[in-house]
Protein backbone atom coordinates (compact mmCIF):
# COMPACT_ATOMS: atom_id res chain seq x y z
CA UNK A 1 0.00 0.00 0.00
CA UNK A 2 1.11 3.69 -1.02
CA UNK A 3 2.24 5.29 2.72
CA UNK A 4 -0.87 7.62 3.34
CA UNK A 5 0.40 11.32 3.11
CA UNK A 6 1.70 13.23 5.84
CA UNK A 7 1.93 16.86 7.16
CA UNK A 8 5.76 17.94 6.92
CA UNK A 9 5.24 21.04 8.34
CA UNK A 10 6.84 20.16 11.72
CA UNK A 11 6.45 23.19 13.63
CA UNK A 12 2.83 23.55 12.74
CA UNK A 13 1.91 20.29 13.74
CA UNK A 14 3.45 20.14 17.12
CA UNK A 15 1.61 23.58 18.20
CA UNK A 16 -1.48 21.69 16.70
CA UNK A 17 -1.03 18.39 18.89
CA UNK A 18 -0.43 20.64 21.99
CA UNK A 19 -3.09 23.42 21.35
CA UNK A 20 -5.14 22.86 18.51
CA UNK A 21 -8.82 20.74 18.79
CA UNK A 22 -10.14 19.89 15.61
CA UNK A 23 -13.83 19.11 15.09
CA UNK A 24 -14.68 15.24 15.66
CA UNK A 25 -11.55 14.20 17.57
CA UNK A 26 -10.96 10.59 18.00
CA UNK A 27 -10.24 10.11 21.36
CA UNK A 28 -6.42 8.45 21.28
CA UNK A 29 -5.26 10.85 18.72
CA UNK A 30 -6.62 14.58 20.01
CA UNK A 31 -4.51 16.89 18.31
CA UNK A 32 -3.37 15.11 15.47
CA UNK A 33 -6.86 15.33 13.35
CA UNK A 34 -5.32 17.50 10.82
CA UNK A 35 -3.49 16.04 7.88
CA UNK A 36 -3.41 18.87 5.89
CA UNK A 37 -2.33 21.93 6.00
CA UNK A 38 -3.97 25.22 3.83
CA UNK A 39 -2.08 27.85 2.66
CA UNK A 40 -4.51 29.83 0.79
CA UNK A 41 -7.45 29.47 -2.03
CA UNK A 42 -8.36 30.94 -5.64
CA UNK A 43 -11.25 30.09 -7.39
CA UNK A 44 -11.72 26.53 -7.43
CA UNK A 45 -8.29 25.47 -6.22
CA UNK A 46 -6.65 25.82 -2.81
CA UNK A 47 -2.83 25.11 -2.00
CA UNK A 48 -1.82 22.97 0.69
CA UNK A 49 1.56 23.90 3.05
CA UNK A 50 3.58 22.33 0.39
CA UNK A 51 2.85 25.01 -2.21
CA UNK A 52 0.64 22.11 -3.87
CA UNK A 53 -2.28 23.16 -6.04
CA UNK A 54 -5.56 20.90 -5.42
CA UNK A 55 -9.33 20.99 -6.58
CA UNK A 56 -11.28 21.79 -3.75
CA UNK A 57 -13.38 18.71 -4.26
CA UNK A 58 -15.87 18.93 -1.14
CA UNK A 59 -15.91 22.92 -1.66
CA UNK A 60 -14.64 23.34 2.23
CA UNK A 61 -17.56 21.51 3.41
CA UNK A 62 -20.40 21.95 0.69
CA UNK A 63 -19.75 26.04 1.18
CA UNK A 64 -17.07 27.95 -0.96
CA UNK A 65 -19.71 28.23 -3.36
CA UNK A 66 -18.88 31.16 -5.49
CA UNK A 67 -14.96 30.05 -4.90
CA UNK A 68 -12.04 31.35 -3.13
CA UNK A 69 -10.53 34.61 -3.33
CA UNK A 70 -13.28 36.80 -4.63
CA UNK A 71 -12.42 40.29 -4.21
CA UNK A 72 -16.32 41.56 -4.57
CA UNK A 73 -17.02 39.58 -0.92
CA UNK A 74 -13.73 40.61 0.63
CA UNK A 75 -14.53 44.18 -0.38
CA UNK A 76 -17.73 44.45 1.09
CA UNK A 77 -16.48 42.91 4.54
CA UNK A 78 -14.16 45.45 5.01
CA UNK A 79 -16.23 48.42 3.75
CA UNK A 80 -19.34 46.58 6.31
CA UNK A 81 -16.49 46.32 9.33
CA UNK A 82 -15.22 49.96 8.60
CA UNK A 83 -19.31 51.32 8.34
CA UNK A 84 -20.58 49.13 11.31
CA UNK A 85 -19.07 45.61 12.94
CA UNK A 86 -21.68 45.51 14.99
CA UNK A 87 -24.99 46.41 16.96
CA UNK A 88 -26.69 44.10 19.17
CA UNK A 89 -29.46 42.85 17.42
CA UNK A 90 -32.07 42.79 20.20
CA UNK A 91 -33.46 46.45 20.40
CA UNK A 92 -31.24 47.73 17.86
CA UNK A 93 -31.15 46.91 14.13
CA UNK A 94 -28.37 46.93 10.86
CA UNK A 95 -29.53 47.90 7.31
CA UNK A 96 -28.07 44.61 5.75
CA UNK A 97 -30.04 42.46 8.05
CA UNK A 98 -33.39 43.78 7.20
CA UNK A 99 -32.75 44.29 3.34
CA UNK A 100 -31.39 40.53 3.19
CA UNK A 101 -34.34 39.44 5.00
CA UNK A 102 -36.29 40.34 2.73
CA UNK A 103 -34.35 39.22 -0.38
CA UNK A 104 -34.10 36.04 1.19
CA UNK A 105 -38.03 35.46 1.92
CA UNK A 106 -38.29 36.63 -1.97
CA UNK A 107 -37.01 33.11 -3.24
CA UNK A 108 -37.97 31.45 -0.45
CA UNK A 109 -41.50 29.32 -1.30
CA UNK A 110 -44.96 29.46 0.00
CA UNK A 111 -45.38 31.80 2.62
CA UNK A 112 -42.36 31.31 4.43
CA UNK A 113 -41.34 35.68 4.81
CA UNK A 114 -39.83 35.79 7.97
CA UNK A 115 -36.07 35.25 8.84
CA UNK A 116 -34.15 34.46 12.05
CA UNK A 117 -30.32 34.92 11.31
CA UNK A 118 -27.99 32.69 13.57
CA UNK A 119 -24.75 31.58 13.19
CA UNK A 120 -24.35 28.81 10.94
CA UNK A 121 -26.38 25.58 10.69
CA UNK A 122 -26.32 23.93 13.95
CA UNK A 123 -27.85 27.16 15.51
CA UNK A 124 -30.34 27.77 12.56
CA UNK A 125 -31.72 23.50 13.20
CA UNK A 126 -31.71 24.41 17.03
CA UNK A 127 -34.06 27.60 16.26
CA UNK A 128 -35.92 25.90 14.49
CA UNK A 129 -36.56 23.03 16.71
CA UNK A 130 -36.97 25.62 19.51
CA UNK A 131 -39.31 27.67 17.89
CA UNK A 132 -41.50 24.14 17.07
CA UNK A 133 -41.41 23.44 21.09
CA UNK A 134 -42.55 27.78 21.68
CA UNK A 135 -44.95 27.71 19.37
CA UNK A 136 -46.53 24.55 20.88
CA UNK A 137 -46.33 25.90 24.41
CA UNK A 138 -47.98 29.16 22.67
CA UNK A 139 -50.83 27.37 21.27
CA UNK A 140 -51.58 25.22 24.44
CA UNK A 141 -50.15 21.87 22.73
CA UNK A 142 -47.49 21.17 25.39
CA UNK A 143 -47.67 17.26 24.71
CA UNK A 144 -46.95 18.07 20.70
CA UNK A 145 -42.75 18.00 21.09
CA UNK A 146 -41.37 14.91 19.47
CA UNK A 147 -39.13 15.20 16.53
CA UNK A 148 -39.21 12.89 13.56
CA UNK A 149 -35.45 12.64 12.15
CA UNK A 150 -33.94 9.66 9.46
CA UNK A 151 -30.90 7.44 9.63
CA UNK A 152 -28.44 9.05 7.80
CA UNK A 153 -29.54 12.21 8.87
CA UNK A 154 -26.79 14.80 9.84
CA UNK A 155 -28.11 18.21 11.30
CA UNK A 156 -25.73 19.55 13.49
CA UNK A 157 -23.81 19.58 16.45
CA UNK A 158 -25.78 21.26 19.41
CA UNK A 159 -27.64 19.22 21.73
CA UNK A 160 -30.76 19.21 20.01
CA UNK A 161 -30.20 19.28 16.71
CA UNK A 162 -27.20 16.77 17.16
CA UNK A 163 -29.98 14.75 18.76
CA UNK A 164 -31.28 13.90 15.39
CA UNK A 165 -28.45 12.77 13.72
CA UNK A 166 -28.88 9.31 12.00
CA UNK A 167 -24.98 8.52 10.30
CA UNK A 168 -23.03 5.55 11.65
CA UNK A 169 -20.76 6.82 14.41
CA UNK A 170 -22.36 10.40 15.31
CA UNK A 171 -23.89 9.05 18.77
CA UNK A 172 -21.93 6.34 19.91
CA UNK A 173 -20.23 8.18 22.09
CA UNK A 174 -22.65 10.75 22.78
CA UNK A 175 -25.68 11.52 24.57
CA UNK A 176 -28.86 12.89 23.06
CA UNK A 177 -31.85 14.36 24.05
CA UNK A 178 -33.46 10.66 23.15
CA UNK A 179 -36.35 10.93 24.67
CA UNK A 180 -37.69 13.50 22.40
CA UNK A 181 -36.55 12.04 19.07
CA UNK A 182 -38.35 9.30 16.66
CA UNK A 183 -35.83 7.67 14.57
CA UNK A 184 -37.21 6.54 10.81
CA UNK A 185 -35.11 4.71 7.80
CA UNK A 186 -33.13 6.26 5.53
CA UNK A 187 -33.88 7.13 2.40
CA UNK A 188 -31.46 5.40 0.65
CA UNK A 189 -32.37 3.28 -2.32
CA UNK A 190 -28.93 1.79 -2.37
CA UNK A 191 -29.05 0.33 0.86
CA UNK A 192 -33.07 -0.46 0.62
CA UNK A 193 -33.87 -4.12 1.97
CA UNK A 194 -33.19 -7.03 -0.24
CA UNK A 195 -36.17 -8.12 -2.80
CA UNK A 196 -37.62 -4.40 -3.24
CA UNK A 197 -37.87 -2.83 -6.11
CA UNK A 198 -37.34 1.22 -5.49
CA UNK A 199 -40.91 1.86 -6.36
CA UNK A 200 -41.94 -0.59 -3.19
CA UNK A 201 -39.01 1.01 -1.12
CA UNK A 202 -40.80 4.72 -1.50
CA UNK A 203 -43.89 3.04 -0.36
CA UNK A 204 -42.14 1.55 2.24
CA UNK A 205 -41.14 4.68 3.80
CA UNK A 206 -44.33 6.14 3.45
CA UNK A 207 -45.68 3.47 5.19
CA UNK A 208 -43.60 3.56 7.79
CA UNK A 209 -43.88 7.29 8.22
CA UNK A 210 -47.65 6.98 8.49
CA UNK A 211 -47.39 3.74 11.55
CA UNK A 212 -44.91 5.72 13.28
CA UNK A 213 -47.05 9.03 13.50
CA UNK A 214 -50.44 6.21 14.12
CA UNK A 215 -48.36 4.38 16.92
CA UNK A 216 -46.88 7.54 19.00
CA UNK A 217 -49.75 9.62 18.11
CA UNK A 218 -49.48 13.42 16.19
CA UNK A 219 -50.89 15.18 19.17
CA UNK A 220 -47.02 14.22 20.50
CA UNK A 221 -45.26 15.25 17.74
CA UNK A 222 -44.42 18.34 16.48
CA UNK A 223 -41.98 18.72 13.78
CA UNK A 224 -40.60 16.59 10.89
CA UNK A 225 -36.56 17.09 10.10
CA UNK A 226 -35.49 16.24 6.76
CA UNK A 227 -32.28 17.16 4.04
CA UNK A 228 -33.97 16.96 0.80
CA UNK A 229 -30.86 15.68 0.15
CA UNK A 230 -29.00 14.02 2.87
CA UNK A 231 -25.57 15.42 2.38
CA UNK A 232 -23.09 14.36 5.14
CA UNK A 233 -24.71 10.96 4.97
CA UNK A 234 -23.15 10.22 1.50
CA UNK A 235 -25.55 12.25 -1.22
CA UNK A 236 -28.71 10.27 -0.42
CA UNK A 237 -31.47 11.12 -2.96
CA UNK A 238 -34.70 10.38 -1.72
CA UNK A 239 -36.89 7.71 -4.33
CA UNK A 240 -39.78 9.24 -6.94
CA UNK A 241 -41.99 11.40 -4.51
CA UNK A 242 -41.44 10.39 -1.11
CA UNK A 243 -40.22 14.43 -0.05
CA UNK A 244 -43.74 15.20 -1.49
CA UNK A 245 -45.75 12.78 -0.05
CA UNK A 246 -44.01 12.86 3.70
CA UNK A 247 -44.80 16.65 3.18
CA UNK A 248 -48.62 16.19 3.14
CA UNK A 249 -48.36 13.46 5.85
CA UNK A 250 -47.23 16.03 8.18
CA UNK A 251 -49.59 18.57 7.08
CA UNK A 252 -52.33 16.28 7.44
CA UNK A 253 -51.16 15.83 11.06
CA UNK A 254 -50.24 19.43 12.01
CA UNK A 255 -46.49 18.41 12.12
CA UNK A 256 -44.32 21.00 11.36
CA UNK A 257 -42.13 20.16 8.00
CA UNK A 258 -38.63 21.73 8.40
CA UNK A 259 -36.59 21.20 5.29
CA UNK A 260 -32.80 21.01 6.33
CA UNK A 261 -31.16 23.35 3.42
CA UNK A 262 -27.93 23.93 5.29
CA UNK A 263 -26.30 22.55 2.52
CA UNK A 264 -28.91 22.59 -0.66
CA UNK A 265 -29.59 26.72 -0.31
CA UNK A 266 -27.99 29.07 -2.22
CA UNK A 267 -27.17 27.54 -5.56
CA UNK A 268 -25.51 23.93 -4.54
CA UNK A 269 -28.83 22.90 -6.47
CA UNK A 270 -28.96 25.67 -9.22
CA UNK A 271 -31.55 27.15 -7.20
CA UNK A 272 -31.67 29.47 -3.93
CA UNK A 273 -34.15 26.99 -2.17
CA UNK A 274 -34.51 23.30 -3.57
CA UNK A 275 -37.39 22.33 -1.37
CA UNK A 276 -39.70 23.48 -4.33
CA UNK A 277 -37.69 24.40 -7.16
CA UNK A 278 -36.28 21.02 -7.06
CA UNK A 279 -38.92 18.94 -4.92
CA UNK A 280 -42.07 20.22 -5.25
CA UNK A 281 -42.23 20.89 -1.46
CA UNK A 282 -43.63 23.89 0.54
CA UNK A 283 -42.06 23.59 4.50
CA UNK A 284 -43.38 25.53 6.92
CA UNK A 285 -39.40 26.43 7.94
CA UNK A 286 -36.17 26.04 6.02
CA UNK A 287 -33.06 25.91 7.50
CA UNK A 288 -30.21 27.41 6.16
CA UNK A 289 -25.96 28.74 6.16
CA UNK A 290 -22.68 27.63 4.43
CA UNK A 291 -23.54 28.78 1.19
CA UNK A 292 -25.27 31.90 2.04
CA UNK A 293 -22.10 33.23 2.39
CA UNK A 294 -19.81 31.02 0.77
CA UNK A 295 -18.43 30.22 3.59
CA UNK A 296 -16.29 33.93 3.98
CA UNK A 297 -18.64 34.42 7.00
CA UNK A 298 -19.99 32.29 9.87
CA UNK A 299 -23.80 32.52 8.82
CA UNK A 300 -26.76 30.91 9.08
CA UNK A 301 -30.53 31.52 9.91
CA UNK A 302 -34.14 29.92 9.23
CA UNK A 303 -37.22 31.32 6.92
CA UNK A 304 -40.58 30.83 9.07
CA UNK A 305 -44.07 30.25 7.09
CA UNK A 306 -45.69 33.63 8.01
CA UNK A 307 -48.94 31.84 9.16
CA UNK A 308 -47.18 30.13 12.21
CA UNK A 309 -45.98 33.84 13.35
CA UNK A 310 -49.75 35.13 12.51
CA UNK A 311 -50.51 32.15 15.23
CA UNK A 312 -48.98 33.95 17.14
CA UNK A 313 -49.46 37.28 17.46
CA UNK A 314 -52.93 36.13 17.65
CA UNK A 315 -52.67 33.94 20.36
CA UNK A 316 -53.85 34.17 23.97
CA UNK A 317 -50.28 34.89 25.45
CA UNK A 318 -49.08 38.19 23.38
CA UNK A 319 -46.65 38.59 26.54
CA UNK A 320 -44.77 35.23 25.90
CA UNK A 321 -41.22 35.98 24.63
CA UNK A 322 -39.38 33.46 22.81
CA UNK A 323 -36.47 32.77 24.72
CA UNK A 324 -34.20 32.83 21.99
CA UNK A 325 -31.52 34.61 20.53
CA UNK A 326 -28.02 34.97 19.73
CA UNK A 327 -24.73 37.55 20.29
CA UNK A 328 -24.34 37.20 16.45
CA UNK A 329 -27.88 37.04 14.95
CA UNK A 330 -27.98 39.29 12.23
CA UNK A 331 -24.28 40.11 11.89
CA UNK A 332 -23.99 43.44 10.17
CA UNK A 333 -20.84 41.77 8.41
CA UNK A 334 -22.29 38.44 7.86
CA UNK A 335 -25.33 40.23 6.42
CA UNK A 336 -23.44 42.24 4.07
CA UNK A 337 -21.56 39.58 2.26
CA UNK A 338 -24.40 37.18 2.14
CA UNK A 339 -26.01 40.32 -0.17
CA UNK A 340 -22.97 40.65 -2.01
CA UNK A 341 -22.73 36.71 -2.57
CA UNK A 342 -26.55 36.68 -3.34
CA UNK A 343 -25.89 39.28 -6.01
CA UNK A 344 -22.91 36.68 -7.49
CA UNK A 345 -25.33 34.13 -7.64
CA UNK A 346 -28.05 35.77 -9.24
CA UNK A 347 -25.91 36.95 -11.90
CA UNK A 348 -24.84 34.25 -13.27
CA UNK A 349 -23.56 31.27 -10.58
CA UNK A 350 -27.22 29.42 -10.33
CA UNK A 351 -27.34 29.22 -14.18
CA UNK A 352 -23.72 28.12 -14.66
CA UNK A 353 -24.73 25.55 -12.12
CA UNK A 354 -27.63 24.43 -13.83
CA UNK A 355 -25.64 24.36 -16.99
CA UNK A 356 -22.77 21.63 -15.72
CA UNK A 357 -24.61 19.72 -12.96
CA UNK A 358 -25.61 17.27 -15.80
CA UNK A 359 -22.44 17.04 -17.25
CA UNK A 360 -21.10 16.74 -13.19
CA UNK A 361 -23.25 14.04 -12.51
CA UNK A 362 -22.72 12.44 -15.73
CA UNK A 363 -18.88 12.35 -16.03
CA UNK A 364 -18.84 10.89 -12.22
CA UNK A 365 -21.32 8.31 -12.98
CA UNK A 366 -18.97 6.54 -15.60
CA UNK A 367 -16.77 5.84 -12.35
CA UNK A 368 -19.59 2.66 -11.98
CA UNK A 369 -17.01 1.12 -14.58
CA UNK A 370 -14.50 0.62 -11.60
CA UNK A 371 -15.18 -2.53 -9.47
CA UNK A 372 -14.60 -1.27 -6.05
CA UNK A 373 -17.31 1.43 -7.01
CA UNK A 374 -20.71 0.36 -6.05
CA UNK A 375 -22.95 3.67 -7.09
CA UNK A 376 -21.95 7.19 -7.65
CA UNK A 377 -25.27 8.79 -6.46
CA UNK A 378 -26.15 12.68 -6.84
CA UNK A 379 -28.23 16.06 -8.04
CA UNK A 380 -26.67 19.07 -9.12
CA UNK A 381 -23.24 19.82 -7.84
CA UNK A 382 -22.93 17.58 -5.11
CA UNK A 383 -22.08 13.49 -5.64
CA UNK A 384 -20.80 10.94 -3.88
CA UNK A 385 -18.89 7.69 -4.80
CA UNK A 386 -19.67 4.56 -2.68
CA UNK A 387 -17.62 1.82 -2.23
CA UNK A 388 -18.32 -2.16 -1.72
CA UNK A 389 -16.48 -5.03 -1.21
CA UNK A 390 -18.07 -6.72 -3.23
CA UNK A 391 -20.80 -5.35 -6.08
CA UNK A 392 -23.43 -7.98 -6.29
CA UNK A 393 -23.90 -8.36 -2.40
CA UNK A 394 -23.42 -4.48 -1.87
CA UNK A 395 -21.42 -5.03 1.33
CA UNK A 396 -19.57 -2.18 2.73
CA UNK A 397 -15.81 -1.91 2.73
CA UNK A 398 -15.04 -2.65 6.53
CA UNK A 399 -13.21 0.63 8.63
CA UNK A 400 -9.94 -1.02 8.45
CA UNK A 401 -9.58 -1.05 4.64
CA UNK A 402 -9.47 3.01 5.40
CA UNK A 403 -11.12 3.04 1.54
CA UNK A 404 -12.36 6.69 1.74
CA UNK A 405 -8.71 7.72 3.26
CA UNK A 406 -6.91 5.82 1.04
CA UNK A 407 -8.47 7.50 -2.31
CA UNK A 408 -8.34 11.02 -0.39
CA UNK A 409 -4.25 10.46 -0.10
CA UNK A 410 -3.89 9.41 -3.90
CA UNK A 411 -5.90 12.12 -5.16
CA UNK A 412 -3.83 14.50 -2.38
CA UNK A 413 -0.38 13.51 -4.57
CA UNK A 414 -2.22 14.24 -7.81
CA UNK A 415 -3.97 17.42 -7.01
CA UNK A 416 -7.68 17.06 -6.00
CA UNK A 417 -9.11 17.23 -2.21
CA UNK A 418 -11.59 14.62 -1.58
CA UNK A 419 -14.12 14.48 1.27
CA UNK A 420 -13.79 10.78 2.59
CA UNK A 421 -16.59 9.01 4.55
CA UNK A 422 -15.51 6.08 5.65
CA UNK A 423 -16.00 3.78 2.20
CA UNK A 424 -17.56 7.22 0.45
CA UNK A 425 -15.85 9.97 -1.45
CA UNK A 426 -18.24 12.92 -1.18
CA UNK A 427 -17.67 15.76 -4.40
CA UNK A 428 -19.33 18.98 -4.15
CA UNK A 429 -16.88 21.64 -5.51
CA UNK A 430 -17.50 25.25 -5.90
CA UNK A 431 -20.11 25.85 -8.03
CA UNK A 432 -18.02 28.00 -10.38
CA UNK A 433 -16.12 24.82 -11.88
CA UNK A 434 -16.14 24.59 -15.18
CA UNK A 435 -16.27 21.66 -17.92
CA UNK A 436 -12.75 21.00 -18.14
CA UNK A 437 -12.31 21.43 -14.44
CA UNK A 438 -14.76 19.03 -14.10
CA UNK A 439 -12.95 16.54 -16.35
CA UNK A 440 -9.42 17.13 -14.00
CA UNK A 441 -11.63 15.99 -11.19
CA UNK A 442 -13.16 13.34 -12.70
CA UNK A 443 -10.05 11.70 -14.09
CA UNK A 444 -7.78 12.66 -11.01
CA UNK A 445 -10.49 10.56 -9.04
CA UNK A 446 -10.37 7.67 -10.81
CA UNK A 447 -6.80 7.56 -11.12
CA UNK A 448 -6.88 7.89 -7.23
CA UNK A 449 -9.28 5.11 -6.97
CA UNK A 450 -7.35 2.48 -9.33
CA UNK A 451 -4.45 3.10 -7.43
CA UNK A 452 -6.28 2.10 -4.47
CA UNK A 453 -7.56 -0.48 -5.96
CA UNK A 454 -4.29 -1.98 -6.59
CA UNK A 455 -3.24 -1.14 -2.49
CA UNK A 456 -5.87 -3.53 -1.69
CA UNK A 457 -4.55 -6.45 -4.37
N1 LIG B 1 -27.55 20.67 8.66
C1 LIG B 1 -26.94 20.05 7.64
C2 LIG B 1 -27.78 19.42 6.57
C3 LIG B 1 -25.54 20.02 7.56
O1 LIG B 1 -24.94 19.37 6.56
C4 LIG B 1 -24.79 20.66 8.57
C5 LIG B 1 -23.31 20.66 8.51
O2 LIG B 1 -22.69 20.01 7.70
C6 LIG B 1 -25.46 21.27 9.62
C7 LIG B 1 -26.85 21.27 9.64
C8 LIG B 1 -24.70 21.96 10.72
O3 LIG B 1 -24.15 23.13 10.24
P1 LIG B 1 -22.91 23.86 10.99
O4 LIG B 1 -21.76 22.92 10.89
O5 LIG B 1 -22.75 25.14 10.22
O6 LIG B 1 -23.33 24.10 12.39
Amino acid sequence: MAALRQIDDADTIALAERHLVQPWPVAGSIGAEARTLIGEGDGIYITDGDGKRLIDGPAGMWCTNVGHRRAELAQVMYDQAMALSYNTPWYTMNEPSVVLAERIASHAPGDLDHVFFTTGGSSAVESALRFMQFYNNVRGRPEKKLILSRGGAYHGSTYLSASLNGRPRDLDWMDGAKELVVKLSAPDPFRRPAGLSVEAFEQFLVTEFEETIARVGAERIGAFVGEPVQASGGVIVAPGSYLKRIREICRANDIMYVSDEVVTAFGRLGHVFASKDVFGIEPDIITFAKGVTSGYFPLGGMVVSARLMEDLRKSNHPDAMFGHGLTYSSHPIGCAVALKNLDLLEEGVLAHTRKVAPYFQSQLKKLEELPLVGEVRGVGLMACVECVADRESRNPLQLDKAVGARIDAHCHELGLLVRPLINMCVMSPPLIITESQIDDMVSILREGICRTMDDLR
